[in-house]
């Protein structure tokens, strides 16, 4: 019997390779969690990101060939920046021929006033951005409002809570927001982080610069990232050993183990 040949990585696969891996992801994320139902109306952020623009388009090629029917409403929030330029994203989506609406919020201007000097923006930031793509959402009747964040986003979410936090508390698939009104979903959850560069690079997005805010990255998350590429490079599978669902015989001691998609809330803001 010949041994069958190992799958290519991110970055050797082609285009069909990379969407076919990225939509078995999606479709499993959302049958697993129940994240999109008949007559959902999606409202998926878009930050002019790889992990968005592969989300948008993704959700897309699955609306066209799913037995249910649901609709989707690309929004980006235009955070007044400085040098913030929002041309080539909307370029695309109009070519692309999708529903979409750009809003403008100078959050930009609240978080330097609000936030001490030397502090990182992203809480306050997040926390406002989240607030505005609510109540988009309520504006635009839609009932879902999908994110971006993928496997490596959970897994060092997970990681963060558990060595910053001292508590196991992972980013979920689905959250309902504390006052009932909308579930935010994230479908490309079990999605790899390189599997989505790698395609995104392929299909040449027109990537907004994400560096405009002059916040440093959170150092925290920078050295778990960093962290978790060495422990993958010396030992192949760890982050996907992370996600695999194990349950424990009927007869151990350790009867619920969940997986970290399914744990409470994060509190960790990404
Ligand atoms: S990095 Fe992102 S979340 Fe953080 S302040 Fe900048 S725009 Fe906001």
């Amino acid at each position: 019997m010949t041994a069958r040949a190992p799958a290519p990585t991110a970055d050797e696969a082609d285009l069909p390779t990379l969407q076919r891996r990225i939509l078995r992801d999606l479709g499993r994320a959302i049958a697993d969690h129940g994240l999109i139902a008949a007559g959902d109306r999606i409202m998926v952020a878009v930050s002019g990101g790889k992990d968005s623009y592969t989300l948008l388009e993704c959700l897309r090629l699955l609306q066209r060939r799913a037995p249910i029917p649901f609709e989707l409403v690309a929004v980006h929030l235009d955070q007044a920046q400085p040098g913030y330029d929002g041309a080539p994203l909307r370029a695309w989506l109009e070519s692309e021929g999708y529903d979409f609406h750009i809003l403008r919020e100078d959050t930009y201007s609240v978080v330097k006033e609000k936030v001490p000097e030397g502090a990182t923006y992203c809480a306050l930031c997040s926390r406002l951005r989240r607030g505005i793509l609510y109540a988009a959402a309520t504006q635009l009747g839609c009932n879902r409002i999908a994110l971006g964040h993928h496997r490596d986003d959970a897994i060092e979410t997970l990681l963060l809570n558990l060595f910053f936090q001292g508590r196991v508390a992972a980013m979920p698939a689905r959250l309902v927001s504390d006052d009932g009104a909308h579930v935010v979903i994230r479908p490309l959850v079990y999605c790899a982080e390189d599997t989505l560069a790698a395609y995104a690079r392929l299909r040449a997005f027109p990537i907004l610069p994400c560096n405009l805010c002059g916040s440093q990255e959170n150092a925290q998350r920078k050295q778990v990232k960093a962290l978790l590429a060495r422990l993958d490079a010396e030992h192949p599978g760890v982050k996907s050993s992370v996600f695999a669902v194990k349950k424990a015989p009927k007869s151990s001691k350790h009867s619920k183990i969940a997986s970290p998609s399914t744990l409470a809330r994060p509190t960790t803001a990404k």
